[in-house]
């Protein structure tokens, strides 16, 4: 089996692994100013998807000259066609030039083949299986089997924790090789219960002195998880952005999320905003949750703008913040820049590990069980260059496997 590592190797974004040069698993973008591909010079045939963040799906669409048969999870298939139309949106307004169409957008919905979680399928000779991931509604790890036998299984983004939006992993085939996501090799999570408890306490802190709360959270995961927990508090929120979207998306694949009758209870029982109607959120002692998750554009900005001036008020980030983000730039500095004008924010700031993904225990736990059940190759990709090293290292020592970090660029052949 040869695989060539095309993006997302000693990095996080444009993952891309390529099969014996036919059988591409993800094909992302690095979102930025100016997003960044996976290395060119492949022609899948087919292309599977772990699931709908951009760093995955975002560069599908430019494969379509190419009529690869493309496989997604249906909600997975949704989130794509949404991110694609929403990147497409931003560049236009920046003017910055995109590899992709409307119209490609539109042949990839038409060429994806739906696979839910647990549907084995066969393309060019090859048997696949999706296997639940956790992460992220949709989010699904990928079996893959040559057509002599020999197998692989890529993680994706995974999660072995439950959370109040979707369960973690659970079942996981055997396979010769794994090839398995590092982002939080050298991080332990709190655990889940202790976090929510820190933050509804902080939360209360701040509405019993009259004060307000705002919360940015991603559109996908992170604004519904929030959202669910809020309701069972019995909080009522303003909720805004592209979370309410993407939560309305969720309700149209409710096999996807954990308990969709709880999450649209969630949602009616806050304040749902359009942007008509923000001008009308109240904005003195009240709960706001929005996007964008690290303070780069959406409504986000506007309720700073109305708020960054106001001590009493909160921010309360519920994720990681990547280098040169807003997000970081207000835990670090305590301000942000908005269309190159600098904020100086005098609300407190806190910050809370809600994460997506496995810890380096988890992680580890993975590559026991994989081990254990005759996995002789273990990759680890999608992390930083060090702690990536460090894993692949572990595996080796621990398990007497071969194993490696690639970087992109990078072929390795597995007999
Ligand atoms: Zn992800």
């Amino acid at each position: 089996m040869q695989l060539d590592f095309k993006g997302g190797s000693g990095e996080v974004g444009r993952s891309a692994v390529l099969v014996n040069e036919e059988i591409l698993l993800d094909y992302g973008i690095k979102p930025g100013d100016y997003p960044e591909y996976p290395l060119n010079g492949i022609f899948p045939k087919t292309v599977m998807v772990s699931h709908g963040h951009l760093d995955h799906c975002g560069a599908v669409a430019n494969l379509m000259d190419l009529h690869p048969e493309v496989f997604m999870s249906p909600m997975t298939s949704r989130f794509a066609q949404i991110l694609g139309k929403d990147t497409l949106k931003i560049s236009e307004d920046r003017g910055i030039p995109t590899p992709y169409d409307e119209r490609d957008l539109q042949v990839m919905a038409q060429r994806t083949r739906l696979i839910d979680a647990g549907e084995s399928f066969r393309t060019h000779g090859y048997d696949a299986q999706f296997y639940d991931a956790g992460h992220i509604p949709g989010a699904c790890g990928i079996y893959l089997e040559e057509p002599d036998g020999k197998s692989l299984f890529y993680t994706g983004d995974i999660s072995t924790t439950d959370t109040r939006l979707v369960g973690g992993a659970k079942e996981f085939p055997e396979a010769d090789t794994l090839i398995i996501e590092s982002t939080y090799y050298s991080v332990d999570h709190p655990p889940r219960r202790e976090t929510e408890e820190r933050f509804i306490d902080s939360l209360y802190d701040t509405l019993d002195i009259g004060g307000t709360v705002l919360i940015p959270a991603f559109a996908i995961g992170r604004t519904q998880e929030i959202m669910l927990l809020l309701q069972s508090e019995g909080i009522p929120a303003y909720v805004d952005g592209m979370g309410v979207r993407m939560f309305k998306e969720m309700m149209e694949h409710p096999d996807s999320i954990r308990n969709p009758k709880e999450l649209g209870r969630a949602f009616e029982n806050a304040t749902m905003v359009t942007g008509a109607k923000r001008k009308q959120v109240e904005l003195e002692n009240s709960v706001i949750v929005t996007t964008a998750g690290m303070l780069n554009g959406g409504p986000i900005l506007y309720y700073l703008e109305k708020l960054y001036d106001n001590p009493k008020t909160k921010i309360m980030l519920t994720g990681y913040q990547v280098e040169g983000t807003n997000g970081r730039l207000a835990i670090e500095k305590g301000m942000i820049e908005n269309n190159d004008r600098v904020m100086h924010l005098k609300p407190k700031i806190e910050q809370y590990d809600f994460s997506a993904h496995c810890g380096e225990k988890e992680l580890k736990g993975i590559v026991n069980h994989f081990c254990r059940n005759g996995t002789e190759t273990v990759i680890a990709m999608h992390g930083d260059g060090q702690s990536t090293k460090d894993f692949a290292e572990w595996a080796a020592e621990t398990h007497g496997v071969e194993a490696y970090a690639p970087e992109n660029s990078e072929t390795y052949i597995v007999d």
